[in-house]
């Protein structure tokens, strides 16, 4: 039987002998965002979960948003609340108006201001042939990915003040394509002008709106998705998948006091994969 220690994710597991690491042992907190409150959407989950536990280490309170999972979304509660500060847990489809609103009101209500936006939520529907991705696949990638992005953004601004931030999760295949995820990697590349556009937008505000794309990381969407993950990863300089405790430290420099002259711009965490973006 397996066993887990208190860094890794209980539920679930990317691959027999290989169990995704949410934080490292001997990553210290300093503060960077003491008494921060952060909305992370799928942040029960995968690198969603490693930023809530990071964020929290760092003196943040969270709220997730989160599908499905209760296990999941419980267990990172627990992890958050072991670091000292409080979660929020938000249960729903963000892809719908009227759990977007729900959200807003909770965290209105229980923060009266919103200091960091993480939009990490996202589903991939691998297909080999693009005669095989049906319309209802594209529409709910595409709501899900980045129209419910762009709508949450807009109305989660009224809570924001200067100096808030909002970090997007794109990825690599925004930058170099992918041809199994046509539909998906589309909604990569928009969330990735997303974050140019609305950066130079607010600036003058300054609400700084960067951005994170991973390369491939251990998380369950990854075992949920492929088929076969035997070679998950091994297509980078490093010849290795990332952990999401190894992404999740650049959510921690951009939400903080660090990257106060830092906006438009994508951190790239995938093992060395130049895409020159
Ligand atoms: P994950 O499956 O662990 O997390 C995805 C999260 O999104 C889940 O928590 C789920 O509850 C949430 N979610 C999905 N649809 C939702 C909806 N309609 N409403 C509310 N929540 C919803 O996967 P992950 O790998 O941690 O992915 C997080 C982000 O990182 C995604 O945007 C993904 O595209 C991106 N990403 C992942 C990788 C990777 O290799 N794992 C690489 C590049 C980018």
């Amino acid at each position: 039987m397996k066993t887990h220690n208190k860094s890794q994710s209980k539920s679930k597991v990317p691959e027999e002998g290989i169990l995704p690491e949410i934080i490292r042992e001997n990553y210290r907190g300093s503060e960077k965002l003491l008494d921060k409150k952060a909305i992370i959407s799928g942040g029960d989950s995968g690198i969603g979960q490693a930023v809530a536990v990071h964020f929290a280490r760092e003196g943040a309170d969270v709220a997730i948003i989160y599908k499905e999972s209760d296990d999941d979304a419980e267990e990172t509660k627990k992890l958050v609340e072991k670091e000292g500060r409080k979660c929020i847990l938000l249960k729903g489809d963000l892809s719908k108006k009227d759990f977007q609103k729900k959200c807003i009101q909770k965290v209105k209500k229980d923060w009266g201001s919103l200091d960091i936006l993480v939009n990490n939520a996202g589903i991939q529907f691998p297909k080999d042939d693009i005669e095989n991705i049906t319309d209802v696949q594209i529409y709910q990638t595409f709501n899900t990915n980045i129209i419910s992005m762009i709508s949450f953004t807009r109305d989660c601004l009224q809570l924001m003040k200067s100096g808030s931030r909002i970090i997007c999760t794109t990825s690599v295949t925004a930058y170099r394509g992918s041809d199994h995820l046509i539909d998906y990697s589309s909604t990569k590349g928009a969330i990735a002008t997303f974050v140019r556009s609305l950066a130079t937008n607010i600036a003058g505000k300054n609400i700084l709106v960067n951005g994170v794309a991973p390369g491939p990381i251990w998380t369950p969407l990854v075992k949920e998705t492929f088929d076969d993950v035997s070679d998950f990863g091994k297509d980078n300089p490093m010849k290795r998948a990332g952990q999401p405790s190894e992404v999740a430290p650049a959510y921690v420099f951009l939400a903080s006091q660090d990257s106060s002259f830092i906006t438009g711009e994508i951190i790239h965490i995938n093992g060395g994969d130049y895409v020159g973006g």
